[in-house]
């Protein structure tokens, strides 16, 4: 374990201080609350602190419970070291934040011991985290294609339209529907179109910058959100992903089947407030047209708030080969 010793008793700090080192442990070492508070600051992050109670400047319980009130960083187990063995103190030491306490002075023997019990608090916690992020991460995940899911997309649709509304920065949103997805599940079985479908999202996530996002709209439709991208960059992308699809087949049952993808593309550029559902309209219109004109192309709609109902496509990529 990481472990952080504060004393301002030489003699017990090195025996400390060696003894952890004796039993593998990594230490850092200091004689005063300040200094300690100091490393902490600077990004530090201790399994186990073990802080001497009296100290000048920041004691044992009032570094404790700065600790405590760092939000951002993980549990620290902490163990207060005291001469004083009165209950009223050893209450005061374990409200301040502490988990345990030993006192001057102690067993070697006893430290191993209170140091396994920490142990087992800190990779509980640990545990815990893991848990909780694998939690989190399923939660906003498609888990077929692992990229994000309808709700997760979303969110991060809303999160990028402030943004843009902040920066003043243009925001691009591509919807892409697999042509013909149907004929794949209907001939080569439902298994098949899964795979399909896994593969067509590995191929559009390389596509993509890091700070992209894509999500799994619908059964075979993906939407895809273009921070700070204006017409022609989110054109050319969607050309990218149009080629990376379409062009490699897929092997399916020794068959190489040739799957395409139409693309309606919206640019947003205005200042004004856009409502989530009308981007999302215009890039469903584009997609329409595509649809209605062959398939296998990419269609771009400028965004504008106040069309209700027409639209006027800017763009139409050529359309190769059949859907
Ligand atoms: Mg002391």
């Amino acid at each position: 374990m990481k472990i952080l010793v504060v004393d301002d008793d030489p003699l017990t700090l090195h025996m400390v201080v060696y003894r952890l080192r004796q039993w593998g442990h990594e230490v850092i070492s200091c004689t005063d609350g300040e200094s300690a508070w100091k490393i902490l600051e600077g990004g530090m992050v201790p399994n186990v602190a073990i802080l001497d109670w009296m100290m000048p400047g920041i004691n044992g319980p009032d570094l404790c419970q700065k600790i405590r009130s760092k939000k951002d960083c993980p549990y620290v187990y902490i163990v207060l070291l005291t001469g004083r063995n009165n209950p009223e103190d050893l209450i005061a030491g374990l409200d301040a934040g502490a988990d345990d306490y030993l006192t001057k002075p102690f067993h070697l023997g006893e430290l191993e011991a209170r140091l396994r019990a920490g142990k087992r608090i800190v990779d509980l916690q640990n545990e815990l985290i893991s848990a909780r992020e694998t939690l989190r991460i399923q939660a906003m995940q498609d888990p077929l294609t692992q990229v994000l899911n309808h709700g997760a997309i979303l969110d991060a649709l809303l999160s990028e339209i402030n943004r843009a509304q902040r920066e003043h920065q243009p925001l691009s949103l591509i919807l892409a529907d697999l042509d013909s997805f149907k004929h794949v599940n209907d001939t080569y079985g439902h298994v098949a179109g899964d795979h399909v479908l896994v593969e067509v999202a590995r191929r559009m996530r390389n596509c993509l910058r890091s700070y992209d996002a894509i999500g799994r709209y619908g059964g075979e439709e993906f939407l895809i959100v273009l921070p700070n991208s204006d017409d022609s960059q989110a054109i050319g992308l969607a050309e990218r992903i149009r080629t990376a699809v379409g062009s490699e087949p897929f092997r399916l049952h020794h068959v190489d089947l040739t799957v395409t993808l139409s693309q309606g593309v919206t640019t947003w550029t205005d200042p004004d407030s856009i409502p989530l559902e009308r981007l999302i309209q215009s890039a469903d219109r584009a997609l329409y047209g595509v649809k209605h004109s062959g398939r296998n192309a990419v269609q771009h709609v400028q965004f504008d708030q106040d069309a209700e109902d027409s639209f006027s496509p800017i763009f139409v990529s050529p359309i190769s080969g059949e859907s």
